[in-house]
């Protein structure tokens, strides 16, 4: 009797792939079975529980090309995880490929041509430890633990952005994995088309290994908080927007509600209590920054106010520990073309309904050399907006999130037919496609046409999603 061929199963073939997939890796991948996945699927925001097939802690760009591959093969989304500090959580996925690269930090500074290449799974506590020796920095986040990776892709601003721009703006190329599983240089000189998408386009376009940035003479800044008691905050929020009109761009501030930390350096007086404030970084002559920043120390007069000089990495660092890995974050966020009186009255509203002392309600300042790039110049396209605001309950407890969330949302609901429209990408929730395409006004057709170039069947999918152009 002859012996019938059994076909293999759907399961014995998807096996078949991960073996393959793990003879060829450097780096470690983590499987539901295995005891470290339920540690490896956690991500910064507690709220985002989900169940990858796959974790792979990738070693180098062998790997990361080898995880494409296999994520096209499988029809798997790959969700691509940097710093995991995404708070709609797309550093993970349910069901897909886990591609982190939160292993990959090397960093390569040139002091004499001021340049940094850096690793895909940097973060901005890595970036600045490494170019603080040579005194040099380039503009990132204001909390350390966020990652190089997903906050340039979006755009990027921090301390120094009004000086020399956004994050992004600083980038000279970057390596990027598209989804065909080619490795691409991104520059001005090479694939300008991609270099353009990803200078605001997010994690659409590929993975990007290694980024090279260019940096600048920062080392010692000046810098502290102020903080105004809360029937000041309409005068203050006035004061804040005069002030910065006229402000030179080494000087970034920007204006908060608070629940001030038990902590220094905040006197005992203040704990706990709701307050508004501005901190403020001066990044020129340390000489000229006591008095530059003198009227912030001197308006209202405050209820306390600070101001000394800092290691820029210490600034940096200034607020990680209020907001660490594992709580539950639910955000949301606009432009904003000025603080006028409407948005005054809502900000006076609800900024003293802020929830917890990790929460928050900040107005950052986007001006500066953020203008003085055309808003067809990237990707990013709101160059002409003088502020962006992020609405941010965060809580150690996920119980009171339900009324927390009520609180963005209403906030939020006040602000927005005063904002510019949009909003940064990085502060989006997953708010669905329109609020997306706004976020790129005239930028977006392009986008996704670029898109359809470097990504036809959008296997980048688990991101702010620009969808390929039809054909
Ligand atoms: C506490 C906190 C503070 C923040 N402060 C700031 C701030 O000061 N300024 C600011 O601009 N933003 C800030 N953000 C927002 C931040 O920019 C976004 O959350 C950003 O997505 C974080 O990047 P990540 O690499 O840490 O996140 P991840 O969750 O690891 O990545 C997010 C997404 O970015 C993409 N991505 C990341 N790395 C790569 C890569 N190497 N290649 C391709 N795609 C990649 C992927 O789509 C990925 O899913 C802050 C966020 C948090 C939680």
């Amino acid at each position: 009797m002859g012996q019938s061929a059994v076909a293999p199963s759907p399961a014995d073939s998807t096996e078949r792939a991960v073996e393959g997939l793990l003879s060829n890796l450097r780096g470690r991948a983590i499987r539901p079975s295995d005891e470290a996945y339920d540690a490896a699927r956690r991500v910064y925001n507690a709220m985002i529980d989900r169940r990858p097939r796959l974790i792979v802690k990738c070693a180098d760009v062998a790997d990361v090309i080898h995880c494409v591959n296999f994520a096209r093969e499988e029809g798997l989304a790959p969700a691509v995880r940097c710093g995991s500090h995404s708070v709609p959580g797309f550093g993970t996925c349910d069901g897909g490929l886990v591609i982190d690269l939160s292993g990959m930090k090397g960093i390569r500074v040139d002091p004499v041509r001021r340049i940094a290449r850096v690793d895909g799974g940097c973060t901005w506590g890595d970036f600045d430890h490494a170019t603080h020796v040579f005194d040099l920095a380039t503009p990132g986040g204001v909390i350390s633990t966020t990652g190089v990776g997903g906050l340039t892709l979006g755009g990027g601003f921090g301390h120094l952005t009004r000086r020399y721009g956004l994050s992004c703006d600083n980038l000279i190329s970057a390596d990027v994995v598209t989804a065909d599983g080619q490795m691409l240089t991104a520059s001005a000189a090479e694939n300008e088309d991609l270099f353009w998408a990803i200078r605001g386009g997010g994690g659409n376009f590929g993975v990007v290994t290694s980024f090279e940035f260019r940096l600048h003479p920062v080392s010692t800044v000046y810098a502290g908080p102020v903080l105004y008691p809360l029937e000041k905050g309409a005068d203050v929020l006035r004061f804040y927007a005069t002030f910065m009109a006229g402000a030179p761009h080494e000087l970034s501030a920007f204006f908060a509600y608070l629940i001030v930390p038990p902590g220094a350096p905040f006197p005992e007086e203040f704990h706990m209590k709701t307050m508004c404030g501005i901190i403020y970084v001066y990044s020129g002559d340390l000489k000229k920054g006591e008095q530059i920043t003198r009227p912030l120390r001197e308006f209202g007069p405050p209820a306390f106010a600070l101001g000394h000089p800092a290691p820029y990495p210490a600034v940096q660092k200034m607020f990680d520990g209020l907001l660490p890995h594992g709580l539950h974050n639910y955000w949301k966020g606009d432009f904003v073309n000025n603080l006028s009186e409407q948005v005054i009255t809502e900000h006076v509203r609800y900024g003293p309904q802020i929830p917890t002392v990790h929460s928050a309600m900040h107005i950052y300042p986007l001006d500066g050399a953020v203008h003085d790039v055309a808003a067809n110049g990237t990707a990013f396209a709101y160059r002409d907006v003088k502020f962006t605001h992020i609405l941010a309950a965060v809580s150690p407890d996920p119980a009171p999130m339900p009324s927390y969330r009520e609180w963005v949302r209403s906030y939020w609901s006040a602000l927005h037919p005063h904002s510019a429209g949009g909003a940064y990408v990085n502060f989006l929730m997953d708010e669905g496609d329109e609020r997306i395409a706004s976020s790129y006004r005239g930028n977006y057709a392009r986008l996704a046409a670029i898109k359809r170039k470097y990504d036809p069947g959008n296997l980048f999918r688990v991101n702010q999603n620009i969808r390929p152009a039809a054909t």
